[in-house]
């Protein structure tokens, strides 16, 4: 009983959605130290300790938990992390991979797509590309209809139901330059500080 209390609390945690917060496809019904406690036992009971993970990336992760050189962890805690400053977004194809850097790929990407591999199985890249293709939908519409407000509650819809968190990628990152979105901003600019701002609560 006591651990269905703090399931339960968890859950409202993290909000309605109830998404892993790993791959944020699955269905969250794990609760995962993030800092194994094989490796700090004294982390077990911590609350900032425990990730809401579906049980696929449950069971990747594991006893897993590479470390840089000063001992910090090189998995992406979703928590305290913006996974984008370490991973970028392919919007063809829904693939996630490490950023790369002056002259390597970012190893905190690196170590986080090794580990929690499912982050790019094909439900997952699918589930992707099926936000990104409304998200296209939406801004081909407000364009279309001269940015009418009755337009712009789609895309805003579209923000709040976007399980994948991709809405960031398109409003403060890469994604703002692909030609769709320079569109939204240059012709309806109002419209484009809206939509970037649903993406910051998002
Ligand atoms: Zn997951």
């Amino acid at each position: 009983m006591k651990s269905k209390v703090v399931v339960d609390a968890l859950k409202s945690a993290v909000g309605i959605r109830q998404r892993c917060l790993y791959c944020c496809d699955s269905r969250s019904a794990d609760v995962d130290h993030f800092i194994p406690i094989g490796i700090d036992f004294t982390k077990a009971f911590k609350w900032v300790n425990f990730i809401w993970v579906c049980p696929e990336c449950n069971r990747r992760k594991g006893k897993r938990f590479p470390l840089d050189p000063t001992g910090a962890p090189l998995i992406i805690d979703p928590t305290q992390v913006d996974p984008w400053d370490h991973l970028i977004l392919d919007t063809a194809t829904g693939y996630l991979a490490p950023r790369f850097l002056d002259n390597d790929f970012d190893p905190m990407g690196e170590a986080t797509l090794d580990v929690l591999s499912c982050i790019n199985f094909e439900a997952v890249t699918e589930g992707r590309k099926r936000v990104i293709r409304r998200y296209y939908e939406a801004i081909d519409r407000i364009l279309e209809s001269s940015g009418s407000s009755t337009q712009f509650a789609g895309l805003a819809r579209e923000v709040r139901e976007d399980e994948y968190g991709v809405s960031a990628w398109f409003a403060l990152r890469e994604g703002a330059k692909e030609e769709k979105f320079l569109q939204l901003r240059k012709d309806f600019p109002h419209c484009w500080r809206k939509f970037v701002r649903l993406a910051l609560q998002n």
